[in-house]
């Protein structure tokens, strides 16, 4: 299938609550338009640098979602036009984020990811760490972020039900918070997990592979 039949595959089967993100990291411009020409206007990549790029050249009516791993220094690259950053996991990278959307004369919506995977390869919080963090004083004081929810990615494997459990698990955490930190993004699931992220109360999912086929990672 083309991309574009993909992309309507895919967003036909989307409940209404549900956001997609269009993943659009290692694809040139040209494949990104075929995504925007079929009227989906949302993409989230993984590398500061690429996305600046990618911004530059693209329509001015895009959403860029940061997805991937953020350091510190390189926030002033995307501060300016950044819609969501998934990706926070630590209350510095949360500080420099606020001075940057200050400098910019913006709130720059942000989630926490937590870590709910089996595996050490991932980034993120533990639920106990990002209560800690939310409970702050420090936090309290940045008044140029919002936290509107959360992120999280269950681990690669095939056992659908360790898969489950651990979306729910970052469900039940979002809903013991939700309506006393206004959180409204619940951000899990991806090309192979998807449909049972969306099962386990997901509201944001991040789909790649599944509209542009495999990355060939060889060629960034
Ligand atoms: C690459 C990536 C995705 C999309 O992965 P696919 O398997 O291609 O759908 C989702 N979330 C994050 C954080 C990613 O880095």
């Amino acid at each position: 299938m083309s991309i574009k039949e993909n992309l309507h595959h895919i967003k036909s089967a989307l409940p209404e609550n549900v956001t997609l993100i269009a993943v659009t990291k290692t694809h040139p411009p040209e494949k990104l338009m075929e995504v925007y020409n079929a009227g989906h206007h949302i993409f989230g990549e993984n590398k500061v640098q690429e996305m600046a790029d990618k911004h530059e050249q693209l329509p001015k009516n895009i959403e860029w979602h940061l997805i991937g791993h953020l350091q510190t220094n390189k926030i002033k690259y995307i501060a300016r036009f950044v819609a969501l950053i998934h990706s926070v996991d630590s209350l510095k990278l949360l500080e420099e984020i606020n001075k940057q959307a200050l400098k910019n004369n913006r709130i720059i919506n942000c989630l926490l990811q937590i870590y709910i995977a089996n595996e050490d390869t991932k980034f993120g919080l533990s639920f106990t760490e990002a209560e800690t963090l939310l409970h702050s004083e420090a936090f309290r004081d940045l008044q140029n972020i919002k936290i509107v929810g959360f992120m999280g990615m269950a681990t690669n494997t095939d056992d659908q039900q360790q898969i489950s459990a651990e979306f729910n698990s970052l469900k039940q955490f979002y809903d013991r918070h939700a309506s006393n930190l206004q959180l409204s993004v619940l951000s899990m699931g991806m090309s192979s997990d998807y449909q049972l992220a969306i099962k386990a109360g997901s509201n944001m999912v991040r789909v790649g592979s599944a509209i542009f086929g495999e990355r060939n990672y060889q060629k960034i």
